[in-house]
């Protein structure tokens, strides 16, 4: 069986992502889609203490995860499109920072917590956030889930 596994093809301007089943890189094959949290178990849940998880919240109504988004991906060795849950992660190296990035299939409740999502019903608190935080220039964004000041 021939593998048409492209894993070891150099192209340092594509992101290091690859099948979780076969190593293989894959191609994005659509938008990515940010996802937020609109409860503070969200935060709690990636390391957040409750009482900025419950202010942030309280304050915003949903706030975006920075690091972590849903997206598409084709995979040759699959021949299919899945969608992933993508985390990305920060890794301090002596040549300066590489992502790493996390795949697992998205669950289909995350797809509550995704911004640009056509489904019934919506997601009205991401709406609220993007009015929100408009008004509000001292908004930073939740990265590495430290405490905005
Ligand atoms: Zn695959």
């Amino acid at each position: 069986m021939t593998r048409r596994c492209d894993r070891n093809r150099k192209r340092s301007k594509r992101r290091p992502i690859y099948c979780p089943m076969h190593g293989c890189y894959m191609d994005s094959a659509s938008r990515k889609h940010t996802l937020f949290a609109d409860k503070p178990e969200h935060l709690q849940q990636r390391g957040m203490k409750r009482l900025s998880a419950l202010t942030l919240i309280q304050n915003y109504t949903a706030v975006p995860l920075t690091d972590e988004w849903l997206e598409a991906f084709w995979c040759q060795d699959c021949q299919t499109k899945s969608w992933y849950h993508v985390r990305r992660q920060e890794n301090l190296q002596s040549q300066g920072v590489k992502y790493h990035y996390e795949l697992s299939i998205a669950p289909e409740s995350l797809w509550r917590q995704a911004s640009g999502v056509i489904q019934p019903g919506g997601n009205p608190s991401v709406g609220e956030f993007t009015r929100r935080a408009a008004r509000d220039s001292r908004y930073q964004g939740v990265r590495g889930f430290g405490v905005i000041g």
